[in-house]
């Protein structure tokens, strides 16, 4: 046995928030919570059958809603690795700690601004300073666990603008690893363009979608659905409870042989479906989205279709021009600091002027006291006093018993 399954666990797919990028108000499939029947019943099968797996809870409700979750991760410890994405809401510190206790290995945290505004905006009114909190203390106490705290950015367009700012905003929290997902229609259902716009793929026609081939969703129900995306049901493969996970795997298998065309696959652009594709230099898929809208120098040239994609949407974004543009704006607030530069060289000319003119100052000063002196000097007043001091100390000199009768006889010096 040396099969690797990745298997997306649904947890739930009831939410707390209202994400603009996440169309939960379309889902028609029911509402629940899975039990822990129907998840050890999918995870017995995947534990029996793969020689290694990684278990990732998410799907199109927060997962810490469900509270059996702690249990989940825990079933799995030591078996396979298990990941979780979250909106934060629920991140106590309780709850952080028996996540990192239960033998989580990676906690994603879906964020989606760097200020109060774009983040309940996009967040669906989370609560900005609430999550910011819970957000911290999962950080500080996954510090020397073996649990990694990691963030994913969903870049719509509300947020197109700002990527380095939300990533500089991430890593001041503590959060090195960060996704930049381009935001698709999540199959359709997210519709027109106000909030992603992003285009077709190409090549869809091939019905290629490498999300399908290398995960196995189950939803909250058990039901094996084509990814998370499937709102309504409609691509049901199997359930885990009911059918054995062989039989799913051989349909999810003439499902991919015959091209991966199911209904909802026709207009979904999520970019994961050709995750294969890297850039000819190894560049990675976030790397590209991130380029695609920060402001960094552009990428360097590469050839998967994935790319030429990017390069398209590039062009459409006037990403060059946008880089001329910051470029200008360096170059402006540079002149700007040049001025204030000049400015401060001016004044301290000024300040040196004002320091000569003190110095000059005081200078003639010394100068009119020196004449002054010189003046008393050579005056008649001066000489006077010079002979009659020789005179006294002729005939008076000093410590002399003429002296001592000299003040005694007058009380007093001359
Ligand atoms: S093409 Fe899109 S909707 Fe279809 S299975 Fe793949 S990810 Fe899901």
């Amino acid at each position: 046995m040396s099969e690797y399954l990745h298997v997306e666990i649904e947890p739930t797919n009831i939410c707390n928030t209202v994400c603009l990028h996440c169309p939960h108000d379309a889902i028609s499939r029911p509402y629940g919570k899975m039990t822990w029947e129907t998840y050890t019943a999918a995870l017995d099968q995947v534990m029996a059958r793969a020689s290694h797996f990684s278990v990732e809870y998410a799907g199109m409700g927060e997962p810490l809603l469900n509270p059996l979750i702690y249990r989940f991760v825990a079933y799995v410890k030591g078996k396979g690795s298990a990941s979780l994405t979250t909106n934060a809401s629920a991140l106590t510190a309780g709850n952080v700690a028996s996540l990192i206790e239960a033998g989580l290995a990676r906690l994603t945290i879906s964020f989606n601004g760097d200020d109060k505004a774009i983040y309940e905006l996009m967040m669906g009114g989370l609560n900005f300073e609430r999550a910011m909190k819970n957000i911290s203390q999962a950080v500080e106490a996954s510090r020397g666990s073996s649990m990694v705290v990691a963030a994913n950015v969903s870049v719509t367009r509300q947020v197109q603008g700002r990527l380095a700012e939300i990533k500089k905003y991430i890593n001041d929290m503590g959060i090195e690893a960060i996704a930049f997902s381009q935001c698709h229609n999540r199959g359709g259902f997210l519709k027109g363009d106000l909030i992603c716009n992003t285009p077709p793929l190409p090549a869809l026609q091939s019905g290629r979608c490498d999300i399908f081939h290398n995960t196995l969703f189950v939803a909250w129900n058990g039901d094996v659905l084509a990814c998370c995306h499937d709102l309504a049901g409609g691509t049901r493969l199997g359930n885990l409870e009911q059918e054995t996970l062989a039989a799913v795997l051989q349909k999810k298998r003439e499902a991919a042989a015959q091209g991966v065309h199911f209904s909802i696959c026709q207009s979904c652009n999520d970019i994961y479906r050709l995750v294969n594709d890297v850039t000819a230099d190894g560049r990675g898929i976030a790397d590209l989205v991130y380029d695609l809208y920060a402001n960094d120098p552009p990428a360097s040239a590469a050839l998967s279709p994935l790319a030429e994609w990017f390069y398209q949407l590039y062009a459409r974004e006037g990403r060059e021009l946008r880089v001329m543009q910051v470029l200008a704006t360096k170059i402006q607030a540079q002149q700007v600091q040049l001025e204030q530069f000049r400015a401060v060289l001016a004044d301290a000319g000024q300040q040196q002027q004002i320091q000569q003119q003190t110095q000059q100052a005081l200078q003639a000063q010394l100068d009119a006291a020196n004449q002054e002196l010189q003046n008393i000097l050579n005056s008649r007043s001066w000489r006077l006093i010079q002979r009659v001091q020789r005179l006294r100390e002729r005939l008076i000199p000093p410590a002399s018993r003429r002296e001592r009768i000299f003040h005694k006889v007058l009380g007093k010096s001359l």
